[in-house]
């Protein structure tokens, strides 16, 4: 069993309680929000001491993820200095709780073409990392294939990266994205055929970490809607195949499957390590 599979963890309570649920669950990785995830505001972080206290060495990764209003593609000027300011506040919460990752979605770029709304997530980032001291990385996030989405192809998100030029951004793989978006992981061929143009356009060593999701909706839907493992469109065969290939192995793994309850993430990582052969 070499893959180290963990899940997105409430904060309710203090922000270090996510750690007590982490060991509670024996996760070795995991996700937070550092806020509400549903608002632009971004209150002082409660039980950030006790985090670093009690994080210790014993965790392969933890991320945060953005909140969802803030959209790096946006033509509105107004929601995209918000974004901006939302990106370097989530990096100074982040260097503050000495997290590994922030995970960003790359945005929308509302009817005004692909091509604009790469450049603006350049932009973006560019202005944002300007107030990153540490080594930790900024991972965009593949989308679903949405209309007027500006991340779905590994080409696109390639790009952004390469004109950025900063080696701190990197790439984190949604399962449920990418087969949302045409790429079929649930079979050998469509696997390394995606690993490769990840390779190509992105580089292996900057891609760092996998949302574990299925997908309600069948291969190129555009649609972004999770499902547990093995109960949907990729399946537990498809799994199967994703779960064994090496490279997939070596990156941490978060679950953000439609649980009613956080421990039932348990049943997920079982149900995933199930299907782990070697
Ligand atoms: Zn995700
Ligand atoms: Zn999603």
């Amino acid at each position: 069993m070499k893959a180290t599979i963990g899940a997105h963890l409430p904060i309710a309570g203090g922000i270090d309680s996510s750690i007590d649920r982490a060991d509670e669950l024996g996760f070795k990785t995991f996700q937070i929000f550092t806020r509400s995830p549903r608002g632009w505001g971004y209150p002082p972080i409660n039980g950030a001491d006790e985090f670093k206290r009690k994080r210790g060495d014993r965790f392969v990764s933890i991320n945060s993820h953005m909140p969802y209003l803030p959209n790096m593609a946006s033509p509105r000027d107004d929601v995209f200095e918000k974004s901006i300011a939302s990106l370097s506040e989530e990096i100074r919460r982040a260097e503050q709780l000495q997290l590994d990752f922030i995970v960003a979605h790359v945005g929308s770029h509302l009817g005004k073409g692909i091509d604009y709304g790469k450049r603006r997530v350049v932009t973006c980032l560019r202005k944002a990392l300007g107030s990153m001291t540490g080594g930790m990385m900024v991972l965009l996030e593949n989308m679903a294939g949405q209309a007027n989405s500006v991340g779905s192809r590994f080409e696109d998100i390639g790009w952004i990266i390469n004109e950025v030029g900063d080696e701190r951004v990197g790439l984190v793989l949604d399962t449920c994205h990418a087969y949302a978006a045409g790429y079929d992981l649930a079979l050998e061929k469509g696997l390394l055929s995606m690993i490769e143009d990840i390779d190509r356009f992105i580089g292996l060593k900057r891609f760092r970490l996998i949302h574990l999701n299925d997908s309600m909706k069948g291969l190129g839907s555009g649609l972004d809607r999770h499902a547990r493992i093995g109960r949907g469109f990729i399946g537990r065969k498809g799994f199967g195949v994703f779960l064994n290939n090496e490279i997939i192995q070596q990156r941490p793994m978060i679950l953000e499957t439609p649980v009613s309850d956080y421990h039932e993430y348990i049943d997920e990582k079982r149900t995933a390590e199930e299907l782990v052969l070697k």
